[in-house]
């Protein structure tokens, strides 16, 4: 039981090496060994990219093994550390949290030794591989039943200096939304165990329902253009083609920009994501289904805004969030 999270293979040689981040086991489950790929080309940067931290976001995974692939060719100097499943028992389950107890990985940061398999996943992230890093990637995709545009996001981080390289890293992925989130829930994540430690770290973002072609390319895009902008690989930079449109636009969203559900019922929405509206419009509409003569009710933008999500149509509770808007990010560091 005295058994450390460590690696399985020697991370600091020269090249491509690939191992195990070795979760130990606890009273819940044995130990966990979580395949890593690492290609260290010497001095620079040094990146970790990691998926699978909720598992119903698919997306990040497959890009993961996607980078594995053609980073070898293009990485020409520091060292990229992937991780494409932080939490394989999530993923397995296709489930955001773990099933075995029940946790949210990403609340749970930076996790505990004694902990059950979530916090133990987070404190070997955190006490392993976190200080090999300057620089972290966390490929989330919002989850199943919301459309969410290709975004890189982080949320208002109090040393300045920090947040200003955080939303330049963001910028650089060049994805149409980067987004500097405020909202109350931050306690336990990731970004804020890493931004404690001084490093930089930028969450991806891409919900639409299913895992297509045309998203990963973009989603893709963005992550090679971020590595770019590190200095990790060589190439062009340019805006990918989103809804026909190439653009980047920096927004910010607050807690009074999340439209919730009046009532339980079916949302239908009736916008789209980056659609610009002012107070007033039709975002959507929500559906009673416990009686026919309850009326439909209208949703309806509280300001001059940009859609920045909106949920897929589902069934939700009252008091729910179903669309969230976002603004020009106003105040820069
Ligand atoms: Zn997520």
């Amino acid at each position: 039981m005295n058994e450390v999270p460590h690696l399985d293979f020697d991370i600091e040689a020269h090249g491509i090496s690939r191992g195990h981040l070795i979760v130990p086991k606890g009273a819940d489950c044995d130990p966990l060994a979580l395949p890593i790929f690492s290609l260290n080309q010497g001095e620079g940067p040094r990146l970790l990219v990691t998926g699978g931290n909720h598992g119903n976001e698919l997306e990040g995974p497959i890009l993961a093994r996607r980078l594995i692939k053609w980073l070898p060719e293009a990485q020409t100097c520091g060292r990229v550390i992937v991780l494409p499943v932080l939490n394989p028992l999530a993923v397995q389950a296709w489930s955001r949290n773990t099933p075995l107890d029940g946790l949210n990985l990403n609340r749970v940061f930076p996790g505990r030794a004694d902990g059950s398999v979530t916090e133990r996943i987070a404190d070997a992230v955190s006490r392993v591989l976190l200080p090999m890093a300057d620089t972290v990637f966390d490929l989330h995709s919002f989850g199943p039943t919301w459309y969410f545009p290709p975004a890189a996001v982080t949320h208002p981080i109090a040393n300045p200096d920090l947040m200003a390289r955080t939303v330049r890293m963001a910028e650089a992925f060049r994805l149409p939304v980067t987004l500097v989130w405020q909202h109350d829930d931050t306690a336990g994540m990731f970004d804020v165990t890493a931004q404690n430690q001084g490093k930089v770290f930028v969450c991806t973002e891409f919900g639409g329902g299913t895992v297509g072609a045309d998203n990963l390319a973009i989603y893709e895009a963005g992550l090679r253009n971020a590595l770019m902008a590190l200095g990790l690989v060589e190439g062009k930079a340019e805006y990918p083609t989103f809804r026909h449109r190439s653009f980047g636009q920096t927004l910010e969203t607050h807690p009074s920009d999340e439209l919730k559900s009046p009532a339980s019922g079916i949302f239908e929405p009736r916008c789209s994501v980056m659609d610009e509206v002012k107070e007033g419009d039709l975002i959507g509409i929500l559906h009673p289904m416990d009686s026919l003569s309850s009326e439909d009710i209208d949703i309806r933008a509280p300001g001059t805004s940009t859609v920045l999500a909106i949920s897929s149509g589902v069934h939700v509770d009252a008091n729910t969030a179903v669309a969230f808007v976002a603004r020009p990010l106003k105040v820069r560091q």
